[in-house]
């Protein structure tokens, strides 16, 4: 019986396979191998945000650098608030943000402040303006019930001097500007940023403009590639559609090993006659993984090639976006010197019920929104074929279904990873 012959091996439709590993320990062998960049540059303050620093940054001065008032009133020594009646002081003058009140101040005494200044020598609480009572131009009534210290802002309860700010490693953010600004600091060492090539395989891709001959479609894996790079604020090297042609290919894989630290490529890494990209890295380069229980995405591909990391994508354009969220995104993460970083994920009521065999972590498109209860819930984009690029395009998140998963029921709590901040 034919039958009998042949031998049946696990394809990337079927959802166990002995030899698949997990998508953690995936993860895990990923970044053992990814040896973080240590070359640095000096960047204005205003060009590092999004990027790395590759020092600590240490304040040389408090922030605030004087303790100041927190708001616009009086201010008085806290020992002689009134204790058991309201009682008159007199203003003997004015301290302005920028412009300090010179002299001291005394019992029966306030000096009139603004927020940010300087608080005079013998005063050290601030009764608000709307607190007080003008009796005359150089007099005032304050009530009981005011607390010493109140209202006032610390020098250096902010940034104490010969603190660190901010942490080596640290992906700098519009804030960190901000802080960075406020110890006047102008420079910062960063990380060189990671530069990525990347290029698709396929004799059936064309590029955009050209027209499309029976069995041919567009290249569209490049394009989201692209898009997803972007906004990691990397390097791009877009090295176009190479053909499965093995010379062809062999030259794609030297060209973009020798410009970038890490190398992308789609398609061509199932086990397909056209499928070259296994070939060539044994050829050229070290593979180290081949199946990761999880879908869409099981064929992928990592290794080295020359002194750059090697990710070889399956060519489905959903699989490519799936697989780079999981694997190439904290590879990068980790390349580009911030250490990966856990992606935000959270529980929220599956609004409708999920499809799902046990067997692989399974990626399902997800829309996240909120009910009329203002509840956050999610439902699947409807049909999550790996090819079907538009369930990518509708969904704002990524409904996450452990491998030992058999389903969802609407009503049930499930795992999300959303692709942003806004819905
Ligand atoms: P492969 O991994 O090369 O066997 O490709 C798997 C599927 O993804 C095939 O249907 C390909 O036509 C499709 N595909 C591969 N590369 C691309 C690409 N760059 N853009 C769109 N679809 C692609
Ligand atoms: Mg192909």
């Amino acid at each position: 019986m034919l039958n009998d012959k042949i031998k049946i091996q696990p394809g990337c439709a079927d959802n166990y396979d002995s030899e698949a590993i997990s998508v953690e320990t995936a993860r895990q062998k990923i970044l053992a191998k990814i040896t973080s960049i240590t070359a640095t540059e000096k960047l204005s303050l205003h060009q590092s945000l999004n990027r790395v620093l590759a020092q600590d940054i240490v304040s040389t001065i408090n922030v605030p650098g004087h303790t100041n008032s927190a708001m616009d009133g009086y201010a008085l020594a806290g020992n002689d608030l009134p204790a058991t009646a309201a009682r008159q002081y007199r203003v003997i003058g004015t301290s302005f943000a920028g412009k300090p009140f010179k002299q001291s101040c005394s019992t029966g005494q306030c000096v009139r402040i603004m927020t940010g200044a300087v608080m005079p020598a013998g005063t050290d609480t601030v009764v608000m303006q709307e607190h007080i009572k003008i009796l005359t131009a150089t007099k005032i009534l304050i009530a009981t019930g005011h607390n010493k210290g109140q209202n006032v802002r610390q020098a250096g309860e902010d940034i104490n001097k010969n603190s660190i700010v901010l942490k080596k490693g640290h992906y700098i953010q519009a804030a960190d500007l901000g802080v960075i600004a406020s110890i006047g600091i102008a420079e910062v060492m960063v990380y060189r940023q990671p530069r990525i090539a990347f290029f698709s395989t396929g004799d059936e891709l064309r590029a955009i403009g050209e027209s499309l001959n029976s069995g041919d479609i567009y290249d569209s894996n490049r394009y989201s590639l692209h898009g997803m790079l972007r906004q990691l604020n990397v390097e791009i090297i877009d090295l176009g559609v190479v053909k499965d042609k093995l010379s062809d290919l062999r030259e794609a894989f030297k060209r973009a090993s020798d410009k970038a630290d890490l190398v992308i490529t789609t398609g061509g890494v199932s086990v397909g006659e056209a499928d070259f990209v296994k070939t060539i890295l044994q050829e050229m380069g070290e593979m180290h993984i081949w199946k990761i229980a999880m879908k869409p995405g099981r064929p992928i591909t990592f290794g080295e090639l020359g002194n750059a990391t090697f990710f070889g994508l399956p060519g489905n354009p959903v699989s490519v976006m799936t697989t780079f969220y999981q694997f190439v995104l904290p590879a990068i993460q980790h390349l580009s010197g911030q250490g990966a970083r856990s992606p935000l994920t959270f529980k929220v009521v599956s609004g409708s019920a999920l499809r799902k065999y046990p067997g692989r972590f399974e990626c399902q498109r997800g829309i996240l929104s909120r009910n009329e209860t203002g509840q956050l819930t999610v439902c699947a984009t409807g049909k999550q074929g790996s090819g079907m690029l538009t369930s990518m395009s509708r969904a704002n998140c990524l409904i996450l279904l452990a491998e030992d998963c058999v389903g969802i029921n609407a009503g049930d709590f499930v795992t999300v990873q959303p692709f942003n901040t806004y819905l």
